[in-house]
């Protein structure tokens, strides 16, 4: 397998000479003014003024859309204020079309406001905590009456605002123009009130975290350096007092004063309240540094010439200045980019660029591509590159004229030059040995022994494969697929079928030699599927008869991934393995694994092991799948252990998924398992991808968290990305940083389509920069930091005992936190906890990931369970960890049927549940619909057809779909949600108090762990506690 020619071609790998590479690209450009070449106000980047706006040409299909004036305003670029200062009033008076929602809150009836004053008096808490520069905050009496009038009418039109200390996810009750940041405040009262929630160790037991062994408060004050996540994690702190809370033996005692669960943020509250706000909206990208709605929030896109928040989102849309401030507040730097994001019907697909034989046109020095920050000069001429400054010659076929503004006159026929996200097409350069990549192919290898024989699974998939196959995903405009396709089965040896389509009958040639794979047949094994239809259909018939027979309980799978690999090689393509397989490969052969799962590990220094793949063959492969584009997906049926850990190794490395059916059985799996199998097959994938992320000059990414590859520290290698997968990218400093010119992250990645087009797509964003730190945390965006934690941590435990690693997240919590108390917030008594507004519910996230089976350190999860979520997270997006560790829980049983918005979901935590209620959670892997005991007999009867909860079997897994209103809604919203997620999942039905409720008990992640680990209640106390001593 040779990679030469490709390593080396321009686009990624050809450092400048005396440039060293990447790095050498920064700081070392011309001290020439970025902007503002023509003398007018710095342009962060080019949207048309008001007034101004061509009329769009409507010429070529790679026109992009006509910009919407009325979300423009010049001033916005410059300072970078929030779009919500210029932007027209909200369309949606809340109080009106909202209201009724509220109804079905858990605090019923009342509007945010007033019942964030009744919180406060209920925890005796002051008024939130003036802000710095700020007038008192409004009389709580005016609030309470007009709780939604906070969007100050005139300031349309009138762009010089006074730069308050806005942030644009206050909540509408939290915020006016005037008032002050809003901060949430933990009183004296109710914490003394609680004695010491958190005395120590807590006692061992069940529901407990393991003693730490540390004492119960360790010397005051925190060691200056703590432990930051990324390449390496520092140690556990000495002396932190211990460091995880666990279950609070002293919340249980008798004399406490009960604290109300409503006092404190909810994420249900902060998402519905960004719904209120941005919910139906455009969001034009068009002003740097602007903070996206929340990813829970429908809105559309516009592009303007900054990314869409599908493709990148980030930690902070204003990075600090300097490196010292970044350290200083410990919220990491990092985006979080889906390349493939899925876009919605209502916007468009990317445009695509083609320069001919020119390719796209880059900076010589730094290598990035054309696009909206490249300034043009000299007439058009030349241009200034945005991230290295360096001075370009426009190439003569790309000359244009500037207009007066400075700006070249076909600015909105070039997506190029208007847009945050575009594709080239990329010449022969970026194509591997200079020659076009011919159409990826899928080969379905199915593992034939005994088990998954004897389960039906076999057949099951060479049925379904049979229409599946009709729908193999195409490229847009294509009549047919271009995607080849090969079918191999095995258990300890190999079989491979040459299904050309001149054959009247499939043919099958065993491979016995697993040492040596090789493939037995070249011509007929891939193939067009519309081509061969009938032979394959044939030998998906054959194939579970052929078998049927056959005792072979063992299995081999280095060998079958080896297989795959080389059919590729000897065909010259990239694609995707489909494997389905049952057990641990303990046939002898390469790859050969044995069990070594051991729970004594568990919450020893060699628990990282269980985490650890088994070295040598497996990594070897992935590195060779990676070179070749071989993107592994694996379908694991396990009846016990099967060393996840090391079988996801290439999975996880070559932008594959991993779908996990313990003890599959046909009737309660086999659906569950096919939808995931249909939604794989039919993603929107690109294969054989190198990405690479430049910046402006400043800073850098230096770590990289994904289903990915690196073989050095700035290429991103991806044998495939789907529309699922995100990397995760920290960005650390290396100069300072200007306010004025802000900062700048272009992501290219290389890539070959579904029908084996070579591409460069790339996405742009552009970020503030300020010296101020309210700046940062106003700009904080709470689902990609916990992403980005959630990863680093899950990277982390590889080489930490878990315990050290919770105490790090802890201890970075409390520090963010701290910096803003003490940085931004303005004085106030030490007893009160005041949290960022967009940070607000950053600790309920926080405290969920550290239960997660990954961090928690118990006997009872099975390791592999625990490998396989650890291997999910690391490429997942924000959507997908936000959803994971904020399960939606929605209450059922009083859905209103005329109503087309699902009920709003409730926050995770007992309490809310009813003993004669019906609850749907689900969190993108796991589904159930909870029933209480008291549920009337009529529900019942509506959803199950059943006269009572007695009469329900305890396997049911699907509900029926029967000829009533209710039965219907329930089943459009379980439908509806299923459909939308990445993955399918299980429907559970629990009964309240049955065994099975635990399972559902575990998402509940606002009570104390079922495998330990602190309510959230006692995690913000606990972290009160930190932050306080921070401080002192
Ligand atoms: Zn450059």
């Amino acid at each position: 397998m040779s990679q030469q020619g490709y390593v080396a071609a321009p686009p990624y790998s050809q450092a400048q000479p005396g440039m060293g590479g990447y790095q050498g690209g920064f700081g070392a450009g011309p001290a020439q003014p970025l902007y503002g070449h023509y003398g007018g106000p710095p342009q962060a980047f080019n949207a048309p003024p008001t007034g101004m706006m061509k009329s769009p040409v409507s010429s070529a299909a790679g026109m992009p859309p006509p910009p919407v004036s009325t979300h423009y305003n010049p001033n916005a670029q410059q300072n970078g204020a929030h779009p919500q200062r210029f932007a027209a009033p909200p369309t949606v008076p809340y109080s009106q079309s909202q209201h009724p929602l509220y109804n079905n809150m858990a605090s019923p009836g009342l509007p945010p406001a007033q019942q964030l004053t009744n919180q406060m008096s209920a925890m005796n808490l002051g008024n939130y905590a003036p802000g710095p520069m700020q007038s008192p905050p409004p009389p709580t009496s005016s609030v309470t009456q007009q709780p939604f009038q906070t969007s100050p009418p005139p300031v349309m039109g009138q762009p010089q605002m006074p730069p308050g200390p806005q942030s644009p996810h206050m909540s509408p009750q939290m915020s006016s123009p005037l008032s002050p940041p809003p901060t949430m405040t933990m009183a004296g009262p109710p914490m003394g009130g609680m004695g010491s929630p958190f005395p120590g160790p807590p006692p061992p037991g069940p529901g407990g975290f393991q003693p730490s062994g540390l004492g119960p408060a360790g010397p005051p004050g925190f060691p200056q350096q703590a432990g930051q996540f990324g390449g390496h994690m520092a140690g556990p702190q000495p002396g932190m007092p211990g460091a995880f809370p666990g279950a609070p033996a002293a919340l249980a005692g008798p004399p406490q004063k009960k604290l109300d669960p409503d006092s404190i943020p909810s994420i249900t509250q902060v998402i519905e309240d960004d719904k209120v706000k941005h919910g139906d909206e455009i969001y034009s990208t068009n002003i740097r540094g602007q903070v996206p709605p929340l990813v829970t929030t429908d809105f559309r896109v516009q592009d303007q010439g900054n990314a869409s928040p599908r493709f990148m989102r980030c930690t902070t849309y204003s990075l600090p200045c300097t490196a010292d401030l970044a350290k200083q507040c410990h919220v990491p730097l990092a985006s979080i980019i889906k390349p493939f994001a899925n876009l919605p019907a209502n916007e468009s697909p990317l445009y695509v660029v083609n320069h001919g034989e020119s390719g796209p046109i880059r900076c010589n020095r730094c290598k990035a591509y054309m696009c909206p920050y490249m300034q043009f000069t000299d007439g058009g001429r030349r241009y200034q590159c945005g991230f290295c400054n360096c001075v370009n010659e426009v190439p003569a076929f790309y000359f244009q004229h500037l207009d007066h503004m400075g700006r070249r006159v076909d600015f909105y026929e070039r997506p190029e030059l208007s847009l945050g996200s575009y594709e080239f097409v990329a010449t022969l350069d970026y194509c591997k040995n200079n020659k076009p990549p011919n159409p990826p192919a899928y080969i379905f290898m199915i593992d034939v022994s005994y088990n998954n024989i004897k389960s039906g699974l076999v057949r099951l998939i060479c049925d379904e494969l049979k229409t599946l196959l009709e729908k193999l995903p195409r490229e847009e405009g294509a009549e047919t697929p271009a995607i080849k396709v090969g079918f191999v089965t095995y258990n300890k040896i190999l079989h491979f079928y040459n299904v050309k389509s001149a054959l009247a009958q499939p043919q099958m040639m065993v491979v016995s030699d697993t040492a040596e794979m090789f493939v037995p047949l070249l011509d007929g094994f891939l193939v067009n599927y519309q081509d061969s239809k009938a032979v394959i259909h044939n030998l998906l018939n054959q194939i579970p008869d052929m078998f049927a027979d056959s005792n072979e309980s063992e299995t081999v799978f280095a060998p079958v991934i080896q297989a795959g690999l080389e059919a590729f090689k000897a065909a010259e393509c990239s694609g995707k393995l489909f494997i389905f397989h049952s057990s641990m490969p303990t046939a002898e052969a390469p790859g050969k694994l044995k069990n070594r799962d051991d729970k004594k590990l568990v919450n020893t220094e060699k628990e990282k092991t269980l985490f650890q793949p088994q070295k040598g063959v497996y990594e070897q492969l992935s590195k060779e799948c990676v070179a070749q584009g071989c993107c592994v997906d694996l379908f694991l049926f396990p009846s016990q252990y099967v060393d996840l850990t090391t079988m996801a190794d290439v999975p996880s490395h070559t932008g594959g998924s991993v779908y996990k059916y313990s003890n599959f059985q046909m009737e309660t799996d086999g659906e569950h398992f096919l939808r995931d199998l249909r939604k794989d097959v039919q993603k929107s994938i690109g294969f054989d991808g190198i990405m690479r992320v430049r910046t402006s000059t400043g800073f850098r990414a230096t770590d990289f968290f994904g289903a990915i590859h690196m073989n050095n520290t700035t290429d991103v290698e991806m044998a495939a990305v789907d529309c699922d997968k995100a990397v995760t990218v920290e960005f650390k400093h290396d100069d300072t940083l200007s306010e004025e010119t802000g900062a700048l992250v272009q992501c290219a990645l290389l890539y070959t389509t579904i029908s084996g087009h070579r591409r460069l797509r790339i996405h742009n964003l552009s970020l503030n920069c300020s010296s101020q730190l309210s700046e940062l945390y106003k700009s904080c965006e709470t689902d990609s930091l916990i992403n980005f934690f959630a990863k680093s941590a899950y990277r982390a435990i590889l080489n930490q005992p878990l315990k050290s690693v919770r105490e790090i997240l802890v201890n970075q919590t409390a520090h963010m936190l701290a910096c803003y108390r003490k940085n931004c917030a303005s004085p106030s008594a030490a007893s009160q906890l005041i949290l960022p507004d967009a940070m607000k519910v950053f600790p309920v996230y926080m405290n969920s990931l550290m239960k997660t089976a990954p961090l928690v350190g118990s006997t009872e999860l099975s390791t592999d369970d625990r490998a396989h979520q650890r291997l999910s997270v690391m490429g997942m997006g924000v959507e997908d960890t936000q959803l994971l560790l904020y399960p939606r829980l929605i209450p059922l049983h009083n859905v209103d049927l005329n109503s087309d918005t699902p009920p709003l979901p409730l926050r995770c935590s007992e309490e809310r549940l009813a003993d004669s209620g019906m609850f749907l959670l689900e969190n993108g892997h796991f589904m159930f619909l909870w029933l209480g005991q008291a549920c009337p007999p009529d529900l019942i009867q509506s959803i199950f057809n059943l006269p009572s909860l007695a009469h329900l079997q305890g396997n049911m897994c699907a509900l029926p779909e029967l000829d009533n209103p209710l039965s219907r809604k329930v089943g459009s919203i379980v439908n509806g949600l299923l459909e939308k997620r990445p993955n399918s999942m299980k429907l559970h039905i629990v009964r309240q108090k049955d065994k099975p409720e635990m399972l559902f008990r575990q998402f509940l992640v606002e009570d104390k762990g079922l495998h330990g680990g602190a309510s959230y209640m006692d995690f913000l106390c606990y972290v009160h506690r930190e932050i306080r001593q921070l401080l002192t």
